[in-house]
């Protein structure tokens, strides 16, 4: 059946496309020590892919497949590996920073209706994807007022928070989440990777509250020594993070026997996974009564 691409608007084939890149989801199957996903809205079924959703024309997919490559390359691999903390970046990751959120807004947009945006902030929605839809198709220099943020995310080894949910490290080094944030005067699209963090702004009061982390059009550096956040935004990633915990204890006890199960099948490979690591991050943060009180079950 022929549709129109979300992008471009030509009629064609659309391809079945990942809101999220799919080498994010292969990295984390292979990571994972057990070789399955498992979803935080769905977390009763092992799921072996993202989201998925017909959009794009194969011109465009092949647009958005260009940018993730690079990304992957460049910053993806190498932070999950460990090995560099500092990335030089071309064009293309402003590119690759719009089109995720893009794909996020729109997809979150299809679903709900930002139902919970008061007007103004829905006009502001549909602004930001317009302008983001004309600067990946190059009709626009840049993203205007709908700037990109991404910072690389680290364990945590030390903190001054109160109440820090005991799976931060967890959340931070290994979860997928997207969402669009909002209050009544601001909003932004929110994009959480394994050990990044992307934000797309639909409209943010005081931009300048953001330091360090605004992706430039054509080049830079991504890992700046010092990072500033507003309070909110590491409030909201704390939020984010409880949530993540509570989806994660609703987990069925039949559910919970079958992971146990393939964790016991794959101990050794267990032991030198990706996620023994993030977890041993928790455990030194924390303490291994408050990390296993909550996982008592997973
Ligand atoms: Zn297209």
């Amino acid at each position: 059946m022929k549709r129109n691409c979300k992008l471009c608007n030509q009629k064609g084939n659309l391809e079945n496309s990942h809101i999220i890149p799919s080498f994010i989801y292969k990295w984390l199957k292979e990571s994972s020590g057990t070789g399955y996903l498992r979803f935080g809205q769905t977390p009763n079924k092992r799921v072996q892919d993202g989201l998925k959703e017909y959009w794009l024309c194969p011109t465009c997919e092949d647009l958005f497949q260009k940018w993730e490559t690079e990304f992957a390359k460049h910053i993806f691999h190498p932070i999950v590996k460990n090995n560099k903390n500092q990335f030089n970046y071309g064009p293309w990751l402003l590119k690759f920073s719009v089109s995720l959120s893009w794909r996020v807004l729109l997809f979150i947009k299809e679903k709900t209706n930002l139902s919970n945006f008061p007007q103004k902030l829905k006009n502001e929605a549909n602004l930001a994807l317009k302008t983001w839809k004309k600067f990946l198709l190059d009709k626009e220099p840049n993203p205007k007022k709908y700037q990109q943020h991404m910072l690389p995310l680290n364990a945590i080894r030390s903190h001054s928070f109160d109440n820090l949910p005991s799976n931060m490290n967890r959340y931070l080094l290994r979860s997928v989440n997207i969402d669009v944030a909002n209050n009544t005067k601001e909003a932004f699209v929110y994009i959480k990777l394994p050990r990044i963090l992307l934000t797309g702004f639909i409209h943010i009061e005081k931009p300048r509250q953001w330091k360090n982390t605004i992706v430039h059009v054509k080049k830079g550096t991504l890992g700046a020594d010092r990072y500033v956040l507003p309070k909110y935004m590491a409030d909201y990633l704390k939020k984010q993070a409880d949530k993540s915990k509570s989806l994660n204890k609703k987990i069925s006890e039949k559910q919970r026997s079958k992971i146990n199960e393939t964790y016991k099948k794959n101990i050794d490979k267990f032991a030198t996974s990706d996620t023994f690591a993030a977890l041993q991050h928790d455990v030194e943060l924390f303490g291994e009564s408050k990390v296993f009180d909550l996982t008592k079950s997973s």
